[in-house]
């Protein structure tokens, strides 16, 4: 029996590419650590395959489900998430050209635009995506070549409509692309809202267990500027003529962690909402980042364009730099480190730690800011050693 109802989310990033091995019924998809495969005769190649750097099966299993999960028409994976914007970016951006960045970008992501791309030509204007009026106002119709979002954003949880950013990318002859990996596949389908390509880092969320690092690029099925409907092929070109790809086994992993994406992805909700909860309770709190607060600036946009709100939460302190400072030393459960989205509870001050190297740029962040990437832990313990660190430092 077939149905048209299409297969839903958890089936699709447990089995999408992901077929039994063909010739021993392997049920997982086997790391295939090998860099070049035997030909059947001069150009006679097997499946396709031919040097690693072009194609394995392993990372083919992993690009098939991350195109399956955002529904797009093909995935690229990649050795980390900058890895995967630089090939978006060279694939379809030249020397003249331009972009227009978030205000609160990836800290990795700015820095890239800031002092990689620019030393090659490419300029960039920096926009409040939240602010549609403004972004279009940053576009230069014919020379913006990418309108690039983060929703929600690292590390203030800004959200911008991803469909009337399309739109508005569209109709200045530019693609919107979608750094999706605070929201996850899962929580977030921005090419069903009409954005073009989608970006992951997968050491986030998507492996999510602080185990690997990698990225992910989708391009849409259709593609909303027509001089771009080559997109995937550009991409698919410059991913092997750069070479940055995902090795075997951190594809292997990552695929591993997609199949539990949906279940950890509730899970980081649920704790996220008691944790926003007590957070909005404290006295040494001044201010909750969270897009699920219905008193949040995006929520809703949110609210509409995602499933549930996410794992990520900020928050200030009203005593200022130095308390927060003092108060992500002074977690035991919770971890003091960069990175987010794994299973295990991360804690950190952006100001000094993942947004240092925007400091003094537009992009400079409060000093009186915290960060939390909660994790899959039992939520009172999370919150115990968060109300100690808070009543002594807060
Ligand atoms: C971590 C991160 C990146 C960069 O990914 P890497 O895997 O560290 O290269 C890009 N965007 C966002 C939102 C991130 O959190």
């Amino acid at each position: 029996m077939t149905t048209q109802r299409p297969r839903g989310f958890s089936t699709t990033a447990i089995h999408a590419g992901q077929e039994a091995d063909e010739s021993t019924g392997a049920v997982v998809t086997p790391i295939y650590q090998v860099s070049t495969f035997k030909q059947d005769g001069v150009g006679g190649l097997r499946g396709g395959y031919e040097y690693s750097r072009s194609a394995n099966p392993t990372r083919a299993a992993l690009e098939e489900c991350l195109a399956a999960l955002e529904r797009g028409s093909r995935g690229f994976a990649f050795a980390s998430g900058l890895a995967g914007q630089d090939c978006v970016v060279r694939s379809l951006v030249g020397p003249g050209d331009h972009l227009v960045v978030p205000t609160d970008a990836y800290g990795g992501t700015y820095r890239y635009v800031n002092r990689v791309a620019r030393a090659h030509g490419v300029e960039h204007t920096v926009a409040p995506m939240a602010d549609v009026a403004a972004v279009q106002a940053a576009i230069e119709p014919g020379r913006t070549k990418l309108v690039w979002v983060e929703t929600p954003s690292n590390p203030l949880l800004g959200v911008a409509d991803i469909a009337a950013l399309a739109a508005v990318a569209h109709e200045a002859g530019a693609l919107l692309v979608v750094d999706n990996t605070f929201a996850t596949s899962y929580l977030q389908q921005p090419l069903a809202l009409g954005a073009d390509i989608v970006t992951h880092s997968t050491t986030k969320y998507a492996g999510g267990h602080s185990d690997v690092v990698g990225g992910a690029v989708v391009v849409a099925q259709e593609v909303g500027v027509a001089a771009y409907a080559d997109a995937a092929e550009r991409i698919a070109f410059h991913q092997n003529a750069i070479g940055a790809v995902s090795g075997p086994f951190d594809a292997w992993l990552v695929l591993r962690g997609l199949k539990t994406l949906a279940v950890r992805m509730e899970r980081h909700c649920d704790n996220a909402e008691r944790i926003v909860e007590f957070l909005s309770g404290h006295d040494a709190v001044s201010q909750v980042l969270y897009p699920g607060l219905a008193g949040h600036a995006g929520h809703e946009v949110a609210a509409r364009q995602m499933r549930r709100f996410g794992g990520m939460v900020s928050f200030r302190l009203r005593r200022g730099e130095d308390a927060a400072v003092k108060a992500c030393a002074a977690v035991s459960l919770w971890t003091l480190g960069e990175s987010l989205g794994g299973v295990e509870s991360l804690i950190e001050h952006p100001g000094r730690m993942t947004h240092a190297s925007v400091v003094g740029t537009a992009l400079e962040v409060p000093g009186d800011l915290i960060r939390l990437s909660v994790g899959i832990e039992d939520v009172e313990d999370l919150i115990d050693d968060l109300r100690e660190a808070l009543d002594i430092h807060g």
